[in-house]
């Protein structure tokens, strides 16, 4: 139980990025991001990445989640 808030949001990451985090969980991990520059880049990343394997799989991207792409973003600044 020694978890470092930056380890919590590690192991937080991937679920959030597939948006199957409780809704106390995700606020938890979007006030962690807000305030941790560490983590907001490596969140940046791995959105980048998801993006690009979409793309790299030639699948195109649906306007909602796009949509869904940039709200993720806005409370990073
Ligand atoms: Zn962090």
């Amino acid at each position: 139980m020694t978890e470092t808030p930056c380890e919590h949001c590690e192991r937080m990451m991937q679920p959030y990025l597939d948006r199957v985090l409780s809704v106390s969980e995700q606020a938890e991990a979007e006030l962690h991001l807000a305030d941790c520059e560490w983590c907001a880049k490596r969140y940046r990343f791995e959105v980048k990445l998801r993006q690009y394997v979409r793309v790299a799989a030639s699948e195109p991207m649906p306007p909602e989640l796009k949509e869904k792409l940039a709200a993720l973003r806005t409370p990073l600044t």
